[in-house]
């Protein structure tokens, strides 16, 4: 089964218990305005430019035949300055798993298990079960945003050790304002999620004005009564990367 991913972090401490390896699959059906992750937006490779870098010189617009570059019809090689980078790789599941393997091996006894990470995991639901099928003797966790029909959430609830499920905005209607779809689907995966016996942790973005306001917090609080809850900082490092794909950085403008 082949999928597409954008980045593998090893020896990850805050992606489910223990140190693991997370795996980012690459495409979310969310856009949410804070997005940190605008790489794993899409479900295709994507060229990032470093504009900054850029002296001008035109080697990359040469056409190139090179299986890396034809999908981007010019040359991604040749760039003097490193300003051009691919996200995203297409990858076996098989494959993929066998290379997961045979890291455990080097981390031994301190190695947590596996977590699926994005984007988000549900957006490719055939390749995320035929990984999760390949690495069932192993920990497994999954961060998901929720938004998925229920028998594929139910589905992934079965085959997971630890489940990581954002409820980030309880207004559906804001909800959608805000990450461009409403969350009754979300909250009734939470309620399949909460009625499961698997273990799991709740998270919410701390985004100023948006998600952090009093209103929202006590919301979520009544939705997840006594689940675990992480309230993330607000990370704020994601406007280069805006910059670097092309794309406009929503939370610019709500500033
Ligand atoms: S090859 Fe690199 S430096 Fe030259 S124009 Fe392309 S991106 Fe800019
Ligand atoms: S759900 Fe996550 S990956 Fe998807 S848009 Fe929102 S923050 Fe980004």
């Amino acid at each position: 089964m082949t999928g597409i991913i954008f980045d593998i972090k090893e020896m990850a401490v805050h992606d489910g218990p223990g140190i693991r390896t997370t795996v980012f699959l690459k495409g979310c059906p969310l856009r949410c305005v804070w997005c940190h992750n605008p790489e794993g937006l899409s479900p295709k490779p994507q060229l990032m430019y470093k504009k900054a870098s850029c002296i001008g010189c035109a080697q990359c617009m040469k056409k190139c035949e090179h299986e890396d570059c034809k999908a981007f019809g010019r040359c991604i090689h040749s760039c003097p300055e490193n300003c051009l980078e691919v996200t995203g790789k297409y990858v076996d599941s098989k494959e993929l798993a066998d290379e997961l393997k045979r890291q455990v091996e080097i981390l031994g006894d301190s190695f947590g298990g596996f977590t699926f990470s994005g984007g988000e995991p549900l957006a490719q639901p055939a390749f995320l079960f035929a990984l999760l099928e390949e690495l069932k003797e192993y920990h497994l966790c999954v961060e998901t945003c929720g938004y998925a029909d229920a028998d594929v959430f139910q589905k992934m609830i079965e085959k997971l050790d630890f489940v990581i499920m954002d409820i980030k905005i309880a207004d559906s209607q804001r909800h959608r304002a805000y990450t461009g779809v409403p969350n009754e689907k979300i909250l009734e995966n939470f309620s399949l999620l909460k009625s499961s016996k698997k273990p799991y942790t709740v998270r919410t973005p701390q985004i100023p004005g948006i998600t952090d306001t009093k209103e929202n917090l006590d919301a979520i609080q009544k939705i997840i009564g006594d689940s675990r809850w992480e309230r993330l900082p607000f990370n704020e490092m994601a406007g280069a990367k805006y910059e670097m794909l092309g794309l406009d950085y929503k939370m610019q403008n709500e500033k």
